[in-house]
């Protein structure tokens, strides 16, 4: 997102500087080299609807680096691997009665039509879905996988902010039976390092491995950052760092509008990355519904990007404050190793032939209803200043593409104000 802040604000003719805290660009969707293979740290899918990433990849020249496959969806369920995410696969699902499969095909189909989500604003998730399929279904497919990545939060979500996930994932498809996903050739590096070029080509400055300690606001306007540089005086600031970051960052704020922004609650993932010799399954997204398993799904990144290997995304889930996001590594790869086996019985010891785990503290923010009207403004009435991370695009998942839509109308605003 600050990128995309960092770009716009150049093509309207201003000048930029960028502080990035880590030594890398990329943040959630930055990459590292993996027994080598370079990828990123955590699952990235395009789907058809990113169109602002779309435009931003004609802008950058760098079209032709997006490529769509084919992808499948399972469901390891009651034992056993079955195929899930279109309506053949819903009808062959056992465990459920006929008019609890119709009621959730009608809720997929209907999600994928609808466009205003106001009136799901207020709504809380568990009670429209339960509406929608029936407590069986719920709690046989849906229960399981919302436990797993919400906890606690689980009855306090948006149905706005679901229906947004469903709708994404439900118009990715080449035709009702088949699901289509995308992918950058060479990963998110191929779009950073296209932006992050042009904005330096363009004169901006992008500092890494320089976080920005504070930034300053007088007499209702903003002054500038600091870092450890001192003081650098700016007449815009924008930030795009997670929310639960900002408070401490700008105490110079009104304490309702710290206090809104420390309200948000986030979910920190552990996710454990593996490179197999062999396929562990055919699905790109697999969903898991097992009492012995406690990560919602595996996603089986080389069925979407075939990038010369066998490569197994494992995410966990966790409240931050949870004593388990601190546990060591070895926690999470341990129980990862057990459930590959549970998955694929016939897998060997010898077919890992690496794996590793890493995380991010602020991973995901949890949309409530009425979560909108929680969120103070983008400005915060203070002249110059523009706040704002992933929950503001709310009722949209976080994703690259909202990021960067978000991103350009920040700066578009900033660029504008007086
Ligand atoms: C497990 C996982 C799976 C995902 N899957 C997908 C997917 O399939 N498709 C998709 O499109 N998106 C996906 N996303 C989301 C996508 O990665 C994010 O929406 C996107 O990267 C958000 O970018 P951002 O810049 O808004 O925020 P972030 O990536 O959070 O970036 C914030 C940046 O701020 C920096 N920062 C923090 N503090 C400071 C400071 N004081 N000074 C300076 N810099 C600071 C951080 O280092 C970081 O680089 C996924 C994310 C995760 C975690």
């Amino acid at each position: 997102m600050g990128l995309a802040v960092a770009y716009e604000i150049l093509k309207q003719g201003h000048s930029v500087t960028l502080y990035e805290a880590d030594k890398q660009l990329g943040g959630m969707s930055a990459s590292f080299v993996f027994d080598g293979i370079r990828i990123e740290r955590y699952y990235h899918f395009i789907c058809k609807s990113d169109q602002p990433l779309f435009d931003l990849l004609e802008e950058l020249d760098i079209a032709d680096s997006l490529r769509w496959s084919e992808t499948r969806m399972g469901y390891y369920s009651q034992g056993a691997l079955r195929d899930w995410g279109d309506p053949r696969a819903l009808l062959k699902f056992p465990g459920l009665d006929l008019i609890s499969k119709l009621r959730y095909g009608l809720l997929a189909f209907t999600s994928t039509k609808r466009s205003d989500w106001r009136k799901l604003d207020n709504v809380d998730a568990v009670t429209w879905l339960r509406k929608w399929v029936g407590d069986r279904a719920y709690d046989l497919l849906w229960r399981p996988l919302f436990e797993l990545k919400f906890h606690h939060f689980t009855p306090n979500l948006s149905a706005a902010w679901i229906w947004a996930r469903l709708k994404r994932v439900g118009t990715s498809r080449k035709s009702l039976l088949q699901e289509e996903m995308g992918y950058l050739n060479g990963g998110s590096d191929t779009f950073l390092d296209a932006i992050a070029g042009r904005i330096r080509d363009q004169g901006g400055v992008i500092h890494l491995s320089r976080p920005v300690k504070e930034i300053v606001i007088a007499a209702g306007r903003v002054q500038g950052v600091v870092t450890e540089e001192g003081l650098c005086v700016y007449d815009r600031v924008v930030s795009t760092i997670p929310m639960p970051y900002v408070a401490a960052m700008v105490p110079a704020l009104p304490p309702a509008i710290r206090r809104a922004y420390d309200s948000i609650n986030n979910i920190a993932v552990v996710c454990v990355l593996v490179h197999l010799t062999e396929a562990l399954t055919p699905y790109f997204w697999l969903n898991i519904s097992d009492p012995d398993i406690d990560i919602p799904g595996l996603i089986e990144y080389s069925n979407l990007n075939p990038l010369g290997g066998h490569i197994v995304y494992a995410p966990f889930y966790i409240p931050g404050e949870h004593p388990d996001f601190q546990q060591e590594d070895a926690f999470f790869i341990d129980k990862v190793r057990r459930y590959l086996v549970t998955v694929k019985p016939a897998l060997r010891e010898s077919g890992i032939l690496k794996i590793a785990a890493g995380r991010y503290r602020y991973a995901q923010p949890i949309c409530e209803p009425e979560f909108s009207a929680r969120l103070p403004p983008v400005n915060p009435g203070v002249d110059g200043l523009f706040i704002a991370d992933t929950c503001y695009y709310y009722p949209e998942d976080r994703s690259i593409s909202e990021s960067v839509q978000l991103g350009r109308r920040m700066a578009r605003m900033a660029v504008k104000e007086k």
